[in-house]
């Protein structure tokens, strides 16, 4: 069914923004906190809103490579003392392994 442009929707990607029909391709390909981009070095998609994570914890997981001892990567984990990004990690390493 045709809806008319000038008509206000929320946004589908469920960021709270609302705004005419006719704007929804700009909003979604420029403005919308929750689109997703895909990343240059895992080729996952993310939202936009945890680019800055996300590289963050692409960099862990190559540091945890190269480390290539689980031990050594707490203890650096453990230096770094932050919780929530272990939190995130362990996250998105699951991510990661599917691909
Ligand atoms: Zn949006
Ligand atoms: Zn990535």
């Amino acid at each position: 069914m045709e809806t008319c442009g000038f008509m206000s929707i929320d946004c589908p990607n469920g960021c709270g923004i609302r705004f005419e029909k006719r704007f929804m391709n700009k909003h979604q390909a420029e403005d919308c906190p929750k689109r997703t981009v895909v990343c240059e070095f895992c080729r996952i998609n993310y939202f936009i809103i945890n680019r800055v994570i996300h590289k963050i914890l692409y960099l862990l997981i190559k540091v945890k490579q190269i480390l290539s001892s689980k031990m050594k990567f707490l203890i650096l984990m453990s230096v770094l003392n932050s919780k929530f990004l272990v939190q995130i990690y362990v996250q998105i390493k699951n991510l990661h392994v599917v691909k």
